[in-house]
């Protein structure tokens, strides 16, 4: 029985997928797209943007129209974005080098009969010649259904994932006119859509903006002290057991933290592109594969990564931008259940990043627009306001203060320090006046507090009069006080040994013309077990689950992780935590039974159905 052709896509989206409802503006984007219209699609990490044109890719193939070619940067990840349509039974493959010429020929020879639902390819081989003439030849034969562009933000050179084959893509309009396009991303400011939208040629597409609010990830932005500890308390207080990521810039950091959280009893994996290739693969593997496994990585670890259930995203130090951090942070959560970005930073990472910006090979342009955006991401960390308002703001999106926040949880103290900032900015006066520039953050420090070190007898600076002017203020406070001076460009580092340096705005600050109202320095690391609200808590097993339910969901994740191994798939891709849960809880009986459970397409009750049976009957 084939049902009505205009609920075509719900009517897929219930057979194929095992799901009841499009969220948001999918159906939306869906009816567009089947309907052969070209769209821009933005909609944050988790939204569903692959239903979006793989429903589109499926109902054009019924109608007679061929091959949908999907065109994404992430190599390393088709094989399980391909085994997962093949396990809802939707006839999908990739090309790359990785195959045996028998195998391209294989899969050559599906794409060309028309017979593949979706071929995905990586930009490179769209402007290969051959993968051309096979192009051409579809089209010819109105086999040629759909160009759908993942992570279509990498053509802007703004982004921060360009990609030079990107810009080759522009090709597929111009030859095959008539063939839509769907392009998507989860990361766009107006700059890098205006690029995105130019470059790609979409002047006539429609766009569809999502909200990119997630509500189930609380954000956290901490002050660094002691970041080691802080992280491990952080992921034994409220992730022990879970999976996450924890970002760091360089990949010898990577590789320490990684030892190290090994050695605190922690699943720690290390991924950067420094890494021999099989273990950056083995590794990524694991992470998918394995139950709870905490990847320390560099950000070359994340792009297209959808295992659904990473329950935190750490920084251990700054990113460079906005788009960046929540681009890294949309990784916790895409399941939608509860999931925390917590990020630590200190003086270090702003002058790091101010620096990287400052020495980088760029044009003026260029660094100016880096600037601006690290000065947005600097305002974030420094807010004393709901976190979410201020991403979602950047973003476009005027949203409320979202209690599930930082600063919504626990309003911070905030206190004036105009008079201290003056004091700082005097202090880094006098030691200029002195004709001695070279003095970083601690000696500042020393002599704001009145301490008497050997440095402040050698230079003197005990008979500052700026010496001890600040002994009221901890050291803590201090550093605060001048990271923050630093965030706002008042003042500015320069050379290896950071020497502070007053910039022109700093002039303003020191007549109290500016005011300046800041955090209340955290004296202490926070060590205290946060206890999150009844039910929120995400363990290996929903709270909910006891007795012979929890039993069921064991032995289903068991059932799961052997079917996975065989498959040689991630084992979300075989069945999300929350479908076993949902089958844990209700614990059909009959097929009927459970084919009405999210997630249990047609394909899946086929193929193991009666497996499924006899493991709930115990
Ligand atoms: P994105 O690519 O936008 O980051 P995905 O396409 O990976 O997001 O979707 C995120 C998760 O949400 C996936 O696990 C997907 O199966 C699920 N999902 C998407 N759309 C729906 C829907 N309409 N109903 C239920 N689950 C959905
Ligand atoms: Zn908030």
């Amino acid at each position: 029985m084939s049902p009505p052709s205009s609920n075509l896509p719900q009517a897929l989206l219930q057979e194929i997928f095992g799901y009841g409802a499009f969220r948001g503006q999918q159906q939306a984007i869906v009816d567009h797209a089947v309907q052969g219209g070209d769209a821009l699609v933005l909609m944050p990490t988790g939204g569903g943007k692959s239903l979006c044109y793989q429903i589109p890719a499926i109902a054009r193939h019924r109608a007679g129209k061929g091959v949908t070619i999907v065109v994404s940067p992430l190599i390393a990840l088709m094989h399980d974005q391909v085994g997962a349509l093949e396990e809802v039974g939707v006839h999908a493959a990739f090309l790359n080098s990785s195959h045996s010429l028998e195998d391209t020929q294989r899969i050559e020879r599906e794409m060309m009969s028309g017979r593949l639902v979706m071929l995905y390819a990586a930009p490179e081989r769209i402007t290969n010649l051959r993968f051309q003439a096979q192009l051409a030849s579809l089209h010819e034969r109105g086999l040629l259904s759909l160009f759908a562009i993942d992570e279509a933000h990498c053509v802007s050179q703004w982004g921060h994932d360009f990609r030079e084959d990107y810009l080759q893509l522009s090709m597929l309009h111009e030859r095959f006119p008539d063939v839509p396009r769907l392009a998507l991303t989860a990361t766009a400011d107006d700059h890098t859509r205006a690029d995105m939208i130019e470059r790609l040629q979409l002047q006539d597409a429609r766009v569809f903006i999502s909200s990119f609010d997630r509500p189930n990830i609380r954000y956290a932005l901490v002050e660094k002290d002691n970041p080691r500890a802080q992280l491990l308390s952080f992921i034994r207080d409220e992730h022990e057991g879970d999976a996450g990521i924890v970002y760091c810039q360089s990949r010898k950091k990577v590789d320490d933290t990684a030892d190290w959280l090994v050695e605190q009893g922690i699943n720690a994996l290390p991924y950067h592109a420094g890494l021999d290739a099989s273990v950056r693969k083995r590794n990524q593997d694991r992470f998918l594969r394995e139950d709870g496994i905490v990847m320390v990585a560099t950000i070359a670890f994340g792009m297209g990564i959808d295992k659904p259930d990473v329950r935190f995203v750490a920084h251990l130090d700054l990113p460079k931008n906005i788009e960046g951090y929540y681009q890294e942070t949309g990784r916790a959560g895409r399941d939608g259940e509860p999931a925390d970005a917590w990020l630590t930073y200190g003086l270090a990472d702003v002058v790091n990043q101010r620096r990287m910006i400052d020495e980088s090979p760029a044009g003026d342009d260029f660094k100016r627009i880096q600037r601006g955006k690290l000065d947005a991401l600097l305002a974030l960390a420094e807010a004393h306001d709901c976190r979410r308002v201020r991403l979602l703001a950047y973003f476009g999106e005027a949203s409320q203060p979202c209690g599930n926040c930082d600063n919504c949880l626990k309003p911070p103290v905030t206190w004036d320090a105009t008079e201290a900032s003056r004091k700082m900015l005097s202090a880094i006066y006098r030691f200029w006046q002195h004709g001695q520039q070279r003095f970083g953050a601690g000696h500042l420090i020393d002599v704001l507090r009145g301490k008497r070190t050997d440095k402040v007898e050698q230079y003197g600076h005990h008979s500052l009069s700026t010496f001890g002017i600040g002994a009221d203020l901890s050291e803590n406070q201090w550093r605060a006080v001048l990271r923050q001076l630093v965030a706002l460009g008042h003042v500015v580092t320069e050379g290896e040994f950071n020497t502070l340096v007053l910039a022109d705005s700093a002039r303003a600050v020191l007549r109290g013309e500016v005011q300046l109202i800041l955090r209340e320095a955290a004296d202490t690391p926070r060590r205290a077990r946060t206890t999150r609200s009844a039910g929120a808590k995400p363990t290996t097993a929903p709270a909910d689950l006891v007795g012979d339910a929890l039993e069921r969901f064991i032995s289903l994740k068991a059932w799961r992780g052997e079917v996975a191994r065989e498959h040689n798939l991630p084992a979300y891709v075989v069945f999300h935590d929350a479908t076993l849960a949902e089958m844990a809880r209700m614990a059909p009986q009959t097929l009927g039974e459970l084919g009405a459970i999210t997630g249990v397409g047609a394909k899946k009750l086929q193929a193991y159905g009666a497996e499924l049976l006899a493991v709930l009957a115990g």
